[in-house]
């Protein structure tokens, strides 16, 4: 099979190779990418002999600034929108304990067998006597036609010479949709020990990339299955399961999260709104209990929950900054519209609500939209509709309110001059009994009703004004 190569950078390398007699061949996920239609920029290129020395010609010929990359005998080039990776072709041998093998040149046929899968394995020829040929050594074309993702070797050499594929495999899977092979999916289950030879910061990449698919939940499901999410996130596997004591059971909080996941993608691609709905109800098993009065319970699962999220992110390497504490605060937060929504929704409860979630609360309502995972037709239209009520709640409070960033109309300073205070508990006092006057709605967030309403409080503690407090 002839493949048209349309942009006119394979032309300019094609004359290279020809001038200097060095094979050259593009390789790997671009060439999958062709025949998926996934346009793509990432172009590697593979050459019998020195990868450096082919791209400095290149770079020539392109006007383009070469990065050498000496120790792994590679060099890069950016064209216009593309980016260029070139290598000389490798043979590998690998050790038991590094996923560094032993590297030597080898022929295209060598370097087509280090690849990770069959359609990963596709090559297209950029020499003069065969330009644009593929070869596809290990039928990968079928495999994409099959959407099968399949080792050109044995599975388990594959996965046990370098674990990282088995993440790969299931991240593949999980972005194309495709199938893993039953013997690669074996092979992974038998192999999963080998992840520990990982970074921690590699296999959390590849979770990302799970999560930033369309449906997390296929490459979760593969996780669990070959028993790697046991290794690398144990406190997710703890979510399977369901215990039935007298005969009542509690749904299968593992499947209910992957649900949960699958729903809020279909919303949001924000990789910490995902994380928020993977960690929602993480503390339900340390929580879990039976009562005889009520069955199951889960009291407290959400603030447990968020005091977990800082000890997974640390554990999987995520970042402990601003996206920590918003996803921190989801979990924190993630009952409170669904109690809203069950109940008669006062403003005041809104104003709680809008007060608590500050400029996440959009997040927080997808987030909640997302949990309604009920098959029961009735409830999930009762639960949106009362969302819907909420969310129309939300807005006439916030418009009238403006409680979404919410700054006290008297300060702490002010309090201190009026009453000529030092810091001390009066200040605070005062100042929480203002913030719940107006989100119980006995004031509004003005500065004049605020300071009326703070004078009758400083009376109550036995506080006179010292300055004159009108501004
Ligand atoms: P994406 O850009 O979506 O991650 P890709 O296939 O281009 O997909 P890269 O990580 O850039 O992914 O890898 C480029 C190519 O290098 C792959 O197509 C594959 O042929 C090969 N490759 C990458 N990682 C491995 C690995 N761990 N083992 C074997 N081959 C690999």
């Amino acid at each position: 099979m002839k493949k048209n190569l349309g942009h006119p950078v394979f032309k300019v390398l094609a004359d290279i190779a020809a001038e200097n007699h060095i094979e050259a061949y593009i390789i790997g996920g671009y060439v999958r990418d062709i025949f998926l239609n996934r346009p793509s920029k990432d172009i590697d290129i593979v050459v019998l002999g020195n990868g450096i020395n082919f791209a400095e010609l290149a770079g020539k010929a392109l006007k383009s600034k070469v990065a050498v990359f000496k120790s792994f005998g590679t060099a890069m080039l950016k064209y216009k929108e593309l980016e260029l990776e070139f290598v000389g072709a490798r043979k590998e041998s690998y050790r038991s304990d590094s996923r560094k093998p032993i590297v030597e040149n080898g022929t295209i046929e060598d370097d087509q067998l280090r690849r990770d899968f069959t359609i990963n394995a596709l090559a297209i020829s950029l020499n003069k006597e065969n330009f644009g040929q593929l070869i596809d050594p290990f039928k990968g074309v079928e495999d994409l036609e099959q959407q099968l993702i399949r080792t050109p070797l044995d599975p388990e050499i594959t996965f046990s010479d370098d674990p990282l594929r088995m993440m790969r495999a299931i991240r593949f899977a999980t972005q194309l949709n495709f199938k893993i092979d039953e013997q690669a999916l074996a092979a992974i289950a038998k192999q999963k020990e080998r992840i520990s030879i990982l970074s921690k910061e590699r296999i959390t990449d590849e979770l990302n990339k799970i999560i930033l698919s369309p449906v997390p939940s296929i490459g979760f499901k593969h996780l669990f299955n070959t028993g790697l999410l046991h290794l690398i996130f144990p406190q997710m596997t703890a979510l399977y399961g369901v215990e039935i004591i007298n005969g009542k059971g509690h749904k299968d909080n593992f499947y209910h999260t992957l649900q949960v996941l699958d729903n809020i993608c279909e919303v949001t691609d924000d990789l910490w709104l995902r994380w928020a709905a993977i960690l929602h109800d993480i503390a339900k098993p340390p929580t879990k209990r039976f009562e005889e009065n009520h069955g199951w319970t889960f009291h407290g699962h959400e603030d447990k929950g968020a005091r977990m999220v800082p000890q997974i992110f640390a554990q999987l390497k995520l970042p402990l900054n601003e996206k920590m504490k918003l996803v921190q605060k989801l979990v924190q937060l993630h009952l409170r519209p669904i109690v809203l929504a069950q109940e008669v929704v006062t403003d005041s409860a809104v104003r709680r609500l809008l007060f608590d979630a500050g400029e996440d609360i959009d997040s927080l309502m997808m987030l909640c939209n997302a949990d309604v995972t009920t098959k029961n037709e009735y409830k999930v239209k009762k639960y949106r509709n009362n969302f819907e009520l909420v969310k129309q709640k939300l807005k006439d409070v916030e418009e009238r309110d403006k409680l979404r960033n919410w700054q006290p109309p008297v300060t702490g300073t002010d309090i201190m001059e009026i009453f000529g205070l030092t810091a001390g508990k009066e200040v605070g006092l005062i100042k929480n009994a203002i913030r719940e006057a107006i989100l119980e709605g006995e004031i509004t967030n003005s500065y004049d009703e605020a300071l009326a309403f703070m004078l009758v409080k400083g009376k109550e503690l036995g506080l006179l004004p010292v300055t004159n407090p009108s501004k």
